[in-house]
This record gives structure tokens, C-alpha cells and sequence, in this order.
């Protein structure tokens, strides 16, 4: 979850309005006060913090809650309404509307820009797109073998040399090269190590000469807070096609303020980073994004996802209505634990749940590689009806099981211990809730 601190204080300073008995003016205050708290403490800059919350403190004050609204409500939509403005208002997609469309990547090194290309690579070709990515980082002949590693497994091409010095040459013959292999997205990488935004300006304003981008893309480091206005700016004031992607935003106590900052230029924020592995990419919608920032749940959102696991098959709709019923066994649990392995955390989709928030205790649905591995050689032992019905597993069977799997019966009983507790952490979830999703899933 990216900006997870913020949203809990943000979470906190809304829940207190909605407990207190009636809402005046000190409580309106207070809550302005809190939301201030959290948002400086995400260093979001003070002044734009100080204009956001007198615009919130003056509409609640002012404004009448619409019909059917209770008071509290309409501040609560007051402040989501608010902080989506703050964040860049509407969702800004990026548009493949010619093929080949061509992207080129900017961004001072260590931003997470070689990751972002191959994510936002990934990102597309799930998206039916065809790919080809360009190295052109003379800097850093590491990048090109990173990107060659991250994407080869999923057949997606990657040019580049190792040996070649001149960027702008390496960037147009790599463009050149997919104009003849029929791809739909060109994605060019640049090198990012200047010392000065300056260099890095430059070498884009040339590469952009010789290779005529349909969009030039900035990566911004996520961790370094505000300081992201000043960045963002002299992009946006170089290149008049350029969107943003703000990377590491799991676990940036600074998020909030890299965000807020990008946005206050009118650069728009097209994608978001949310962790190291090759899907955590999201398409950065400020709507949605305050919604489950906030702990209000993202209906649309969880469709997305759930839509994008079914296409990827990892899971498919009868899992899935298991899993949110709570209804499954060992076998389920594993083919569960291995999806998200493979497609990032469910965590995340779960966390879209209206009512849902943070409540998810993270190592109840997050399992190590090895931990898995040693799960499937402890499973392999177990019979058929104890997979299916693992209630009937006592002491003589996990004693047989560990004998049979050469593991020790605290694995087995470790394994035993995951399932009850995701299957306690599903019958405990709102019940009205999954069954009104379920009903809107068709399950
Ligand atoms: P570059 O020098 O800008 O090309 O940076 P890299 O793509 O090599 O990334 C630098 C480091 O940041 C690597 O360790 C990445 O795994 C990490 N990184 C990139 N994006 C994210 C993100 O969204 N979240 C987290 N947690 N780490 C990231």
C-alpha cells in the first residue's frame, strides 16, 4: 500500500468525526488540525498544506450537506473531494494511440527509472500491447543487462550495446530496429547519472530531437519528498509532452510530499511505483487513489485487479470466490499463496475492499519463496482428503506427514497454522460486505 502511515493518520482524524456526538465548529477544527498533522508529517509542503485545509475548513463550515447527507458525511466527501484537487484532479492515462507509439524515459539514476521502464513494459504488453525496449544508458552498461534480465522471461525484446558511448545514436538505432519488428510500443531508456538536472535536460532534449517521442516520461524518486517540485518543474518547463512516474511509494514516509508536490506543477502523474518486483505499477488515478488512501474502499479499483488477475489466469473466478468466502482448502491455499507469488501481493486488492482498511495482519498472506517450496514438498506427502479436508489432520497424521515429507512436525505444523489463520481472517471479514461484492462479481 503505498503512503500507508499517511493514510492511517488521514484514516484516524476521519474516524474520530465520524465517532463524535455532534459536529460544530471545534470538532470541524479539530479534524482541519489533524488532517494538517498528517499531511506535513508526509512532509506534503506547508504552504500548500496551510491553502488545502482552510479550503476544507471553509466548506464544511459553509456548505450545507446535500440531500439524504448527513453533516458528517459531506465532510468526509469534502475532504476527498479536496485532496483528489490536491493531487492532480483527474486520472491522465497514457495513450497508445499509434503504433509504433515511442516513450522515452528520463530520470537522474537510482530514481527506480530502469525498473519503471520494464514495469511500465510489462504494464502494456499485459494490456495486449507489443513491446520493445531501448537501452540507451552509455553510463551505466549494467542497465542494459538488468532490463534484458527483468524482461526476458516474459518474451519482451530489449536492444541495446554495451560498448556503444553515444546515446543519441544508441537510442535511434534501437527505435529504428522495432520500427521494423512491428511492435505497438517503443520504450526508450536514458541514462540518468549528471550530476545536474541541467545534463539530464540536455541529453533529452537531443535524444528527443532524433527520435520525435510521442511522450517523454520522468521518473521521480518518490523518497526525496518535496524537493520533487523543483525536479518535476524544470522537466515540465523543457518539454512541453511530458507525463511523471513517482516511484517507491511503499513504505516513503516522504510520498505524500513527492505526490503533492509533482501535482502542484500541472505535470501530470500518470503512474505510480509501489514496490521493487515487476508489477508493482499502478496507474495513477487521483480519485482512486485518495479513496483507498483514505480507507474508503475502491470498487473500481478491485475490479481492475481482479479483472487483470483473471486474465492473467493465476487466479481464476471460482478461487476467487473461495478465497473471499473463506471456503477453501490446502490445495487452494497453495495455488493462493503461489499466484501471489508470482503477480504481487493480494494484500493489495484485498485492501480495496470497502471496510476492509488496514486490518490485514501481512504475514497472514505473504509467504517466502522457500517457505513455499518447502509447503509443496510437506504437501506432496499428504493425502488427498487431507488436502481437501485438512480439519481431519491430528497428531498421528502430521507425524506421518513430516516422516514422509523428511521435514519436522513444527513445519507441518507451521503450514497448518497459515491456513487456519487465512481461513480465520476471511469468516472474520464483513459478511454483508463480501456478499454485496460477490453479488456485483456474479460469483
Ligand atoms: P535507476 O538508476 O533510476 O535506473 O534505478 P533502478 O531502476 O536501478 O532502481 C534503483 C533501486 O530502486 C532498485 O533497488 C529498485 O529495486 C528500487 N526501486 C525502483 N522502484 C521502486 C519502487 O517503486 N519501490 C521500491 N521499494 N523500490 C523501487
Amino acid at each position: 500500500m503505498a503512503l500507508e502511515k499517511l493514510g492511517k493518520a488521514l484514516n484516524s482524524a476521519l474516524k474520530k468525526l465520524a465517532r463524535s456526538k455532534t459536529v460544530d465548529e471545534a470538532t470541524i477544527k479539530e479534524v482541519v488540525r489533524d488532517i494538517q498533522r498528517a499531511l506535513i508529517q508526509a512532509d506534503v509542503n506547508v504552504r500548500l498544506v496551510l491553502q488545502l485545509t482552510k479550503t476544507i475548513e471553509k466548506r464544511a463550515l459553509e456548505e450545507e450537506p446535500p440531500a439524504g447527507a448527513s453533516k458528517k458525511e459531506h465532510i468526509i466527501q469534502i475532504v476527498y473531494e479536496e485532496l483528489t484537487k490536491f493531487l492532480g484532479k483527474e486520472a491522465k492515462p497514457l495513450e497508445i494511440k499509434e503504433k509504433p507509439t515511442v516513450l522515452l524515459t528520463v530520470g537522474i539514476q537510482g530514481s527506480g527509472k530502469t525498473t519503471s521502464v520494464a514495469k511500465l513494459a510489462r504494464h502494456l504488453q499485459k494490456r495486449g500491447y507489443k513491446v520493445g525496449v531501448v537501452c540507451s544508458d552509455t553510463w551505466r552498461p549494467g542497465a542494459y543487462y538488468q532490463l534484458k534480465q527483468l524482461l526476458e522471461p516474459y518474451g519482451i525484446e530489449v536492444s541495446g550495446d554495451p560498448e556503444e558511448k553515444d546515446a543519441v545514436k544508441l537510442a535511434y538505432k534501437g527505435v529504428e530496429y522495432f520500427r521494423g519488428k512491428d511492435v505497438d510500443v517503443i520504450i526508450v531508456d536514458s541514462a540518468g547519472r549528471h550530476k545536474e538536472e541541467s545534463g539530464l535536460i540536455e541529453e533529452m532534449k537531443q535524444i528527443s530531437q532524433a527520435i520525435k517521442p510521442h511522450e517523454v516520461i520522468l521518473v521521480i524518486d518518490g523518497t526525496i519528498g518535496q524537493q520533487a517540485y523543483n525536479q518535476a518543474l524544470a522537466f515540465k518547463e523543457a518539454t512541453p509532452i511530458g507525463s511523471i512516474i513517482v516511484t517507491k511509494l511503499d513504505g516513503s514516509a516522504k510520498g505524500g510530499g513527492a505526490l503533492s508536490a509533482v501535482a502542484a506543477t500541472g505535470a501530470p502523474i500518470k503512474f505510480i511505483g509501489v514496490g521493487e518486483r515487476i508489477d508493482d505499477l499502478e496507474a495513477f488515478d487521483p480519485k482512486r487513489f485518495v479513496s483507498r488512501l483514505l480507507g474508503m474502499g475502491d470498487i473500481e479499483g478491485l475490479l481492475e485487479k481482479l479483472e487483470e488477475l483473471q486474465k492473467q489466469q493465476a487466479v481464476s473466478e471460482e478461487d476467487l470466490e473461495k478465497f473471499l468466502k473463506g471456503k477453501f482448502n490446502l490445495k487452494d491455499m497453495y495455488a493462493q499463496l503461489e499466484a501471489m507469488q508470482k503477480m504481487g501481493p493480494l494484500k493489495q486488492v484485498l485492501q480495496m475492499i470497502p471496510g476492509l482498511g488496514y486490518s490485514l495482519p501481512d504475514d497472514a498472506v505473504r509467504v517466502g519463496e522457500e517457505k513455499l517450496r518447502r509447503y509443496r514438498i510437506i504437501m506432496d506427502s499428504m493425502t488427498e482428503e487431507e488436502l481437501e479436508h485438512p480439519e481431519i489432520i491430528n497428531y498421528s497424521r502430521i507425524k506421518r506427514i513430516a516422516r514422509g515429507s523428511g521435514t519436522s512436525t513444527a513445519e507441518v505444523r507451521e503450514l497448518l497454522n497459515q491456513y487456519n489463520q487465512m481461513k480465520k481472517m476471511f469468516k472474520s471479514m464483513d459478511k454483508r460486505k463480501l456478499a454485496k461484492m460477490a453479488k456485483r462479481f456474479n460469483f
